[in-house]
Order: C-alpha cells, then sequence, then structure tokens
C-alpha cells in the first residue's frame, strides 16, 4: 500500500496552501495531494469575468505548476475515507494511507436540483458564474441584454461566496444604467435579508435602491424552461409555485458537502467534515484536520477565510506531529468583496458572530476605487501566492464605527 506521512485531498485553494506552506515550514515532510484536475482556478474572480472586467484565461493555471515541488501529486479522486484504518481509497480501488489527514475537497454544485437547467444553461439568456465554462457567458448576456426582465438568483443551502450572487447584480445593473438600458432587475433569494451580516445588509439595501433593483425575498428557484424564457420559483412559506418571465437569468445552483465527504465517517450530521471552529482538527479522529468549503466551521465559505484557515492549520498540524497540542484558533474570518459597480467595491469583513472586523480603519460599508483595483488586481496576486505557501499580511481587527449609515454612492 502507497503511504505518506500527510495525506491532502483536494488540490484546491486550501489544499495548496497548506501543502506549500507546510513544506516552506518543514522541507522534510512526505506530503501527498490527492487531485483529479489539471487545473486550477481562481474562482474569485469569475465574478468579474461575468462583469466583463476580467479575462477567463487568467483564472486558470495548470494544477502542475501551482502543486509545491516537493509534494506528490497523486492524479486521482478519492472515493472513500477508512479514518479508522488512517487510509482513503480511490476511485481506481486502490488505498492511500497516512499519519495525517487534511481534507480541503471543496463544496458541489448541485445544478441538477433545479429542473431543466443543465439543459438551457449556457444558453437562451441562462448562465452562471459558477463554472469555469459559464461565466463568459454571463458577459455576453449582459452585453447584448437589449432591456427586459433580469433575474439573480440566490438557493436554499449554503454556498461559496455568499456575496457572489448579488455582486454580478451590480455589475449588471450598473451596465445597464451606464449604457441606458431600459431593466427590470430582481434579486430573487431563497433568503430574507440582502447579506448575513446586518451591519452590511443594510448598506446594501441601499446599492439595491441606487439601482432601482428589486429584492425578492423568499424566492427559491426551482426549475427553468430556457426556450420560454421562464423561471419557477417557489414563494414564502408555503412555497407556492410562481413562474417569471426573464430576459436573462443569473443562476446560482444549489450546494452541499461532496457526496464522497457526505457519506463518510468523518461528516456531522449536515454532511460537513466535522472539525473544531477554532483549531480545524477533527471532533473524533485526532489526525485528522479540515479547511475551506466542505468542512463545518460556521464562517462564510470563502477564499479569504481558507487563508486565515491555513495560517492556524498549519502551525496546529506540525504541534501534533510533534506530539503537542494544537495552539492556534481560526476566529471565523471571511472577507466578500462586494463589487457595487465596475470601478467601485464594498470591502465586507467579519469573524464569527458577525463581529466586523475590517483590514483597514475605514468605514467597511463605504465602496471605494481602491478596494475595486485591490478585487482586479491585489487580490489575484495573493491569491496566487497564498497556494504557494505564503498567505501574505493578515490587518484584520475588530474595530467600531457609527450606527448610521455613511452615504453609500456605488
Ligand atoms: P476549492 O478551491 O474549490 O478546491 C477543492 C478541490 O478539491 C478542487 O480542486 C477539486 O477538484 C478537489 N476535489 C473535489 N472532489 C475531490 C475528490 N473526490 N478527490 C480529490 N479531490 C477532489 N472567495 C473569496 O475569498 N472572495 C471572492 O470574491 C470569491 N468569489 C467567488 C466567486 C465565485 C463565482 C465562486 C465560484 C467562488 C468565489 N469565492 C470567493 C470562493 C472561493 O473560490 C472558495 O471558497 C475557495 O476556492 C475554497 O477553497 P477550497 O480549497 O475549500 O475549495
Amino acid at each position: 500500500q502507497r503511504k505518506h506521512q500527510i495525506v491532502i485531498v483536494g488540490g484546491g485553494a486550501g489544499g495548496l496552501s497548506v501543502a506549500s506552506a507546510a513544506l516552506n515550514q518543514r522541507p522534510g515532510l512526505d506530503i501527498a495531494v490527492i487531485e483529479p484536475s489539471e487545473s486550477h482556478y481562481y474562482q474569485p474572480a469569475w465574478t468579474l469575468v461575468g462583469g466583463g472586467a476580467y479575462d477567463i484565461d487568467a483564472t486558470q493555471r495548470a494544477e502542475a505548476d501551482c502543486m509545491p515541488r516537493q509534494a506528490h501529486w497523486i492524479k486521482q479522486r478519492v472515493a472513500t475515507f477508512e479514518p479508522d484504518h488512517n487510509q482513503v481509497t480511490l476511485e481506481d480501488g486502490s488505498t492511500v494511507g497516512y499519519d495525517y489527514l487534511v481534507t480541503a475537497a471543496g463544496i458541489q454544485l448541485d445544478w441538477g436540483k433545479i429542473e431543466g437547467l443543465e439543459a438551457t444553461l449556457g444558453k437562451n439568456g441562462v448562465t452562471s458564474n459558477y463554472s469555469f465554462e459559464l461565466a463568459p457567458y454571463t458577459w455576453e448576456c449582459i452585453r447584448n441584454f437589449r432591456g427586459g426582465k433580469a433575474l439573480f438568483t440566490y438557493p436554499a443551502t449554503p454556498i461559496k461566496c455568499a456575496g457572489a450572487p448579488q455582486k454580478i447584480l451590480y455589475l449588471a445593473a450598473d451596465h445597464f444604467r451606464r449604457n441606458g438600458i431600459k431593466a427590470d432587475v430582481h434579486f430573487c433569494t431563497a433568503g430574507n435579508a440582502m447579506f448575513g451580516v446586518p451591519f452590511y445588509s443594510e448598506a446594501l439595501d441601499q446599492v439595491m435602491a441606487y439601482y432601482g433593483a428589486a429584492p425578492d425575498y423568499k424566492h427559491n428557484l426551482v426549475a427553468v424552461d430556457g426556450p420560454h424564457k421562464k423561471a419557477i420559483f417557489e414563494v414564502g412559506d408555503d412555497k407556492k409555485r410562481v413562474a417569471v418571465d426573464f430576459d436573462m437569468i443569473h443562476v446560482v445552483p444549489p450546494q452541499s458537502p461532496p457526496d464522497f465527504i457526505k457519506t463518510s465517517p468523518l461528516a456531522n450530521e449536515a454532511g460537513w467534515v466535522a472539525v473544531n471552529a477554532g483549531t480545524l482538527r477533527h471532533d473524533k479522529y485526532a489526525n485528522v484536520f479540515g479547511l475551506g468549503d466542505c468542512t463545518s466551521t460556521p464562517n462564510s465559505k470563502t477564499a479569504a477565510a481558507v487563508r486565515a484557515q491555513s495560517r492556524v492549520l498549519v502551525p496546529n498540524l506540525l504541534a501534533v506531529i510533534d506530539g503537542e497540542e494544537p495552539a492556534q484558533v481560526y476566529d471565523g474570518y471571511a472577507s466578500c468583496p462586494l463589487t457595487t459597480s465596475k470601478g467601485k467595491m464594498m470591502l465586507a469583513e467579519f469573524v464569527y458572530g458577525g463581529k466586523i472586523t475590517p483590514s483597514f480603519p475605514a468605514d467597511p460599508r463605504v465602496p471605494r476605487r481602491t478596494y475595486w483595483w485591490m478585487k482586479t488586481t491585489l487580490l489575484p496576486k495573493m491569491y496566487w501566492d497564498m497556494v504557494q505557501g505564503r498567505p501574505g499580511p493578515d490587518w484584520h481587527a475588530e474595530r467600531e464605527f457609527p450606527k448610521a449609515l455613511p452615504a453609500i454612492q456605488p
């Protein structure tokens, strides 16, 4: 049987950040990364691609170029976990043993849960920034929009980057406004607020009002009829089915823990890898850690969270290898760069409990041009640095701001 000291499942943002940082700190480690994909994607820029502000090709790099040289890349998919035997089984039936396991397999996109969606994605004005193939089509839909109804949906499940469904709405609304295109823009969300953190949500209400966009709460998309351009929603607590005509629709698919995790002994009842919200160590298996979108930690699922988590996970893992207890604690940090127009961004940063923890002392509810520059230039660079084990500076801190909303000019 193949065996490695550390096995990392998933070579995305979390897996590669941990592999690289651990090897930077201890070059002698024997690390294997199990990752089936030939490509690594910088997903946070897909919003910009959909808004016509970023080149899709710049979001993709060969996985081989991102993988740390000293790591063993096993180019396969994990099928099952056997943590009681310290091994995983791959899709070809072979097993890989480990002393320590790190799970970083991301979140699963359940496109099939919306009836008719898969048949019409990429045509009939039906698009989604949640895929490399489709993000460029979002821009095509926006650019070719000549007026009418534009819908932007948010599903009834946890998702990665909770801000992404509305960021693209703002980029589209801004484009329509600048070009004098009459658009009836709706944010159709299964939820009942614009954002999970009220401090930011109130500011986003203002951004919606600025564009004259309607927030349609408790609207859960369940079916799409592409050829007839109709979206079917379950509306309200009684889930009444309502058909809405559209000229374009940006769909965010329902999401869930990957099936092979849901059914594994590592999962909690909801299917996520059950790790301690602070140390990121597994609740039951002391030699297992997890980070990123696949875990049970109640933070906002973002690459920004992965950055903060890898800073905690790597020293904790090394401590456990040395026979010590994990000492570092993740505070739930996540950030959501909300593109409020093509040219400005609101940088929502927060930790567990919705505490406001911006990196900078300026009021984070104010959309700023400097943040747009960060989003298009600095953050991509910081991401590629992060997967090479250089997570960069960390300035986030709890800061006080006046209760009253500042002037919001998207
Ligand atoms: P991923 O980076 O998705 O990596 C998971 C990896 O696991 C993949 O490479 C996959 O191939 C692999 N894998 C899956 N199944 C298996 C298996 N069975 N065996 C082995 N490997 C497997 N974050 C931000 O911080 N800011 C943003 O502005 C932002 N915007 C976003 C916009 C969009 C449209 C999207 C889609 C995402 C956005 N994100 C943003 C979220 C961010 O991309 C994710 O939170 C981040 O990539 C999570 O890292 P991860 O390692 O958990 O998962």
